[in-house]
């Protein structure tokens, strides 16, 4: 095989394009992954329509990635050809710079986002930086693991670094991609989950992916009914609506937090309500690769399951206008011949 196909975006708001190029040999510190699956992501727009500053296009977008190891790069040693692995969201670290020296390494200066700064998985093959690459578990099917490298090391690393402790009250705003598999891994986390979303209809879902309680924020007061439990520990908040996020701050326990995963605009609250009762505002990246490792891991054993729409990669346009709609139930994942 010396070319392959990739799904191309040749500049700002114009559709994909599916072409051949040769594929790529992997420079010192890299891996090619053959890829499998790739999940089609929100921020993939940040791509398609020009939003991220500095983007170089043409560019092939895609930071769910799953699949197998390929060939390695010079000074790669502890990556094997026909590893089955994914990469996410981080594009790798350089391990040199102060952020790094620190152990901050998703904060690292070279700051390199799969699917933006490099190519990512909307293709036959990639290239990733070895700092990239998670390994994922046999049992876990590449469609299945996909969606797990975003969405689902998202909201398991929030969860898990939220401090809530097993049997604290912890609510998941929002019912979508991201809330969806934040909800299973709150309840298999042995959390007291109560999920919050909009509208009656959401509630059985809501009940058979682990939440104890669901409350509707259109019918009900989400902040007064989380005070009706005690309060709650962590809110993890997946929703993109800021005005969602503000009504829920009075919903929080003493030293409560609000985890935010959801990039809204803005955010309104009363210093007050935090003051008053220690409450707090945190943002959360999304992870590092050997976190994907462990949501990854955590998946598989204890079946949190992404609930999926795929797609065959030439579908792409369609994959991702099926994404953006918002109706999909609950993620689009492309699939390779
Ligand atoms: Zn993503
Ligand atoms: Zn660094």
């Amino acid at each position: 095989m010396t070319t392959m196909r990739v799904a191309q975006i040749p500049g700002p708001k114009r559709p994909f394009e599916i072409v051949e190029r040769p594929v790529p040999q992997p420079t010192p510190g890299t891996v090619r992954i053959k890829v499998s699956a790739c999940g089609v992501c929100h921020s993939d727009a940040l791509v398609k329509e020009g939003l991220w500053p500095g983007i170089q296009y043409p560019r092939v977008p895609g930071h769910e990635v799953a699949g197998a190891i390929d060939a390695v790069g010079e000074g790669v040693t502890h990556w094997k050809v026909d590893q089955r692995v994914g990469v996410g969201w981080n594009g790798g670290y350089c391990g040199r710079c102060d952020n790094c020296r620190r152990g901050n390494l998703f904060a690292c200066e070279t700051q390199q986002v799969t699917g933006i700064s490099f190519d990512g998985g909307y293709g036959e093959y990639m290239i990733a930086p070895a700092t990239a690459v998670a390994r994922f578990p046999d049992e876990l099917p590449p469609v299945d693991a996909a969606p797990l490298m975003c969405a689902g090391l998202t909201t398991f690393n929030a969860l898990r670094n939220s401090g809530a402790r097993s049997g604290d009250v912890v609510a998941v705003l929002g019912l979508g991609g991201l809330g969806h598999l934040g909800v299973q891994y709150a309840a298999k986390m042995g959390f007291n989950v109560v999920a919050i979303a909009r509208g009656k209809d959401k509630d059985p879902l809501a009940r058979q992916l682990g939440a104890a309680i669901y409350i509707d924020s259109q019918s009900q007061d989400p902040a007064a009914e989380l005070q009706k439990l005690g309060g709650a520990s962590v809110v993890i908040a997946t929703v993109t609506a800021g005005a969602a996020m503000s009504a829920v701050v009075g919903g929080l326990a003493p030293n409560g937090t609000l985890m935010v995963i959801g990039a809204a605009e803005s955010l309104q609250l009363s210093p007050v309500v935090l003051i008053g009762g220690q409450r707090s505002v945190k943002g959360w990246y999304s992870g590092m690769s050997i976190d994907s490792e462990d949501a990854l891991a955590f998946s598989a054993r204890t079946g949190v399951h992404s609930m999926n729409e795929t797609f065959p990669f030439e579908r792409v346009n369609e994959a991702y206008e099926r994404m953006m709609s918002g109706k999909a139930r609950f993620r689009v994942v492309l699939t390779m011949k």
